[in-house]
């Protein structure tokens, strides 16, 4: 199926894009990042977008660079920028691993980071690595810019504190420190595929107890999040397997999973017992 008509529109900078929005948003129009989750949806009519406001073509989107400690990632940046560290230190190394499993190949050529986090799918590994690490999304429109912080950011599946009118223009992590540990498990049916759980923990190690964890939980709930309860569990304790199942146990009491006619509540929170455990587990290697 072809998609519905729409208007075409190609901004050449933030300030015309954001124009645009301002006009066009009302009358259902949308941003046009990579398309990779918004063009299979128009082909087959679930969206019905009136006007495409794409942004590829805005040079100044295309940023991505270090600044006060954080990494600024713009809308145009794609998944395969981090097949290679991007920083060094471990959130270089954090992002080139989470990225293998995004899709496949071609999608990651196309698909940017920054439309992952505004289309935020329960099982967008970005989503995750936003909520782990208290992301901050830059939100522009018209009337401005505003920081948004990841928890207030993500409000349930595929809804985000945008407005219709704000263009998300970029993304920042905050680097994380050389002796930063961190391990990441994804379960899904095949490779590439979207999780149906996933975990991503890290800590520092001091005097050999694990200090300043943070544990998210993605793809299992309505909304990637971290979960406090289980990081006091683990602050102040040495990474022993002991300790390791009692918070993969703590996050699955937590965790409040998604149920529907494919996959269960129960067979989901099963699975963060699991993910959480072996995500553990790879932090410390
Ligand atoms: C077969 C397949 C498998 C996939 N597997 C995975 C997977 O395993 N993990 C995963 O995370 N993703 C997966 N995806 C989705 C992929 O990562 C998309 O690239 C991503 O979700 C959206 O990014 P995009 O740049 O393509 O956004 P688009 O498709 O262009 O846009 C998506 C939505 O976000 C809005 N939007 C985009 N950018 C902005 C912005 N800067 N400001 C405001 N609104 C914006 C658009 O208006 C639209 O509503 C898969 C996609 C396909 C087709």
């Amino acid at each position: 199926m072809k998609p519905a008509p729409f208007q075409y529109y190609a901004p050449k900078t933030i300030a015309e894009a954001v124009a645009l929005l301002a006009r066009l948003a009302p009358e259902d129009g949308r941003v046009l990042a990579g398309g990779q989750s918004l063009v299979p949806t128009m082909a087959f009519r679930l969206a019905r977008p009136r006007h495409l406001v794409d942004i590829n073509g805005v040079a100044e989107l295309a940023r991505l660079a270090v600044e006060d400690g954080k990494l600024c990632i713009g809308a145009c940046v794609r998944h395969a920028a981090f097949h290679h560290p991007v920083v060094q230190g471990p959130l270089g190394k954090l992002l080139s691993e989470i990225v293998q499993h995004i899709a496949h190949h071609p999608i990651r050529t196309r698909g940017t980071f920054c439309g992952s986090i505004a289309h935020a799918d329960p099982a967008s590994e970005w989503c995750l690595v936003a909520a782990a690490l208290d992301a901050e999304m830059a939100a522009r429109s018209a009337r401005g810019t505003r920081i948004i912080p990841a928890r207030e950011f993500f409000a349930g599946i595929m809804t985000t504190a945008l407005q219709e009118d704000e263009l998300l223009t970029e993304v920042r992590l905050p680097l994380l420190a050389p002796d930063t540990r961190f391990g990441f498990y994804e379960f899904n049916r095949r490779a590439g595929d979207f999780a149906i759980a996933m975990a991503l923990i890290s800590y520092r190690l001091k005097n050999s107890v694990m200090v300043e964890p943070r544990l998210a939980l993605g793809g299992a709930e309505a909304v990637s999040r971290r979960l406090a309860q289980v990081e006091r569990l683990l602050e102040g304790r040495a990474p022993t397997a002991e300790t390791f199942a009692a918070a993969a146990e703590a996050a699955a009491k937590a965790a409040d999973p998604l149920d529907d006619e494919n996959i269960s509540a129960d067979y989901r929170r099963g699975l963060v017992r699991t993910v959480v455990q072996r995500a553990l587990e790879r932090a410390t290697s």
